[in-house]
């Protein structure tokens, strides 16, 4: 029983290929350049050299088609025939109000989904042109769609509400919505297994610090709050979006600088966190590596970007009256030994103990980083949306699986 995996982008497609019986990726790889000249298509197989094409790739259909040819290609493939493939599951950025879990595609979810167009402009159209190419290529297999917001939707009115006129959530649906749902899931599910107690009795707090950045307070297994609001914009500082900032600042700079809304807009979303304040990079790696060479803006970025993270933890504890465990994930989350330092250094007050040789072992798997008597546990766990995806795809089509 193999599941199909894909996460579609406007111009970008990625997929893994999973054999749900032992929940190992079977292959991976992704398409580049859609609609443009010179389409990419990089494939992955274990133990095999990777399969690196270059060809025309006008829309997603075909992406999809080529995708699916070298899955069962004679060489480089893992399939004999495509309708090994059993069901296919895509990441949904944006569901709205409308979608509280994963569901099966049919018509109206469709239907909903282009409704929500707004709310995520970058993202849904470019879902929906992924769910339209699979269903011509492979129109009898079943679809389903696992949305980033749907595990935020158990969020309380007090948290997800914003403090502006009602009419504009009653008819705009302006309000938080929360992302990273699918991660923010499997790690609290993986953190619980790891810590060997039920979930429904835990206080967790996930801080997913990868490219986008968000923490999340997880009750009893259910987002209670989350850094993100109506768009991925609020929240931490990250790579390059400014997270929270005065809305007051945006008619501001529009008086005084020669900018259109949109170049505020993409100011904020693009050009501003460890980026802006660095000035030299939203990368992670490369701004620790300037601090360390003596680079005072990239020393500000950093202390800015943890402190944030340490705040939001501040906050998210008095929120839930307590945490057991704070999780660290994602990219700089799981990788930034650094980081993790900086955030955790300044939260002895509540009982916060790191134990420093943990905090440097490197491990895919999931890792306690906190001394033996620190009140509240410190983990990294390794993410896993596409596996979550895979898993939700199985248990929705099939029935069965975790
Ligand atoms: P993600 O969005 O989860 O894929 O995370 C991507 C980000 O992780 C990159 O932009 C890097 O900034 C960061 N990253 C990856 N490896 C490391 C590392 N060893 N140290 C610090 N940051 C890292």
């Amino acid at each position: 029983m193999n599941v199909l995996v894909i996460n579609a982008g406007s111009s970008s497609l990625k997929y893994q290929l999973y054999n749900m019986v032992t929940e190992e990726v079977l292959s991976k790889g992704r398409v580049e350049r859609i609609g443009m000249d010179s389409s990419i298509l990089t494939h992955e197989v274990d133990e095999k050299p990777e399969v690196r094409e270059v060809s025309e790739i006008l829309d997603h259909t075909t992406a999809i088609r080529k995708v699916l040819d070298m899955l069962t290609h004679r060489e480089f493939g893992v399939l004999r025939n495509i309708k090994e493939i059993r069901a296919v599951g895509h990441r949904v950025v944006h569901g709205g109000e409308s979608f509280s879990e994963s569901v099966l595609v049919d018509k109206d979810v469709k239907l909903e989904i282009r409704q929500l167009f707004d709310l995520a402009p970058l993202h849904n159209p470019a879902h929906m042109m992924g769910i339209m190419a699979v269903e011509t290529n492979l129109p009898d297999v079943p679809q389903v769609v696992v949305f980033d917001t749907a595990f935020h939707q158990t969020m309380p009115k007090n948290s997800y509400l914003y403090a502006i006129p009602t009419v504009l959530y009653r008819k705009h649906k302006i309000r938080r919505y929360g992302f990273h749902g699918t991660s923010c899931d499997y790690v609290s599910k993986r953190a619980a297994e790891f810590l060997g107690r039920p979930i429904k009795e835990l206080n967790l707090i996930v801080c997913h610090i990868g490219n986008g950045a968000s923490c999340t307070a997880v009750l009893g297994g259910k987002s209670f709050d989350t850094s993100m609001g109506m768009t991925p914009l609020e929240g931490l500082m990250m790579g390059t979006r400014s997270g929270d900032l005065d809305p007051a600042i945006v008619p501001y700079t529009l008086n005084k600088e020669e900018l259109t809304l949109n170049e505020v807009n993409s100011m904020l979303n693009k050009h501003s966190g460890l980026l802006a304040v660095s000035g030299i990079s939203s990368d992670m790696r490369e701004v620790v590596q300037a601090m360390k060479e003596g680079n005072e803006q990239a020393k500000l970025a950093f202390e800015m970007y943890a402190y944030r993270i340490r705040k939001y933890i501040g906050a998210y504890a008095a929120a839930m009256n307590g945490v057991d465990a704070v999780i660290f994930t994602a990219g700089v989350g799981e990788n930034s030994d650094v980081l993790r330092q900086a955030v955790c250094e300044g939260l002895t007050f509540f009982g916060i103990g790191l134990d420093h040789e943990r905090n440097a072992v490197r491990s895919g798997e999931p890792r306690r980083i906190s001394t033996d008597d620190s009140k509240v546990e410190v983990l990294v766990v390794p993410t896993n949306e596409e596996l979550l995806i895979a898993r939700d795809t199985y248990r929705l089509v099939l029935g069965e699986g975790k």
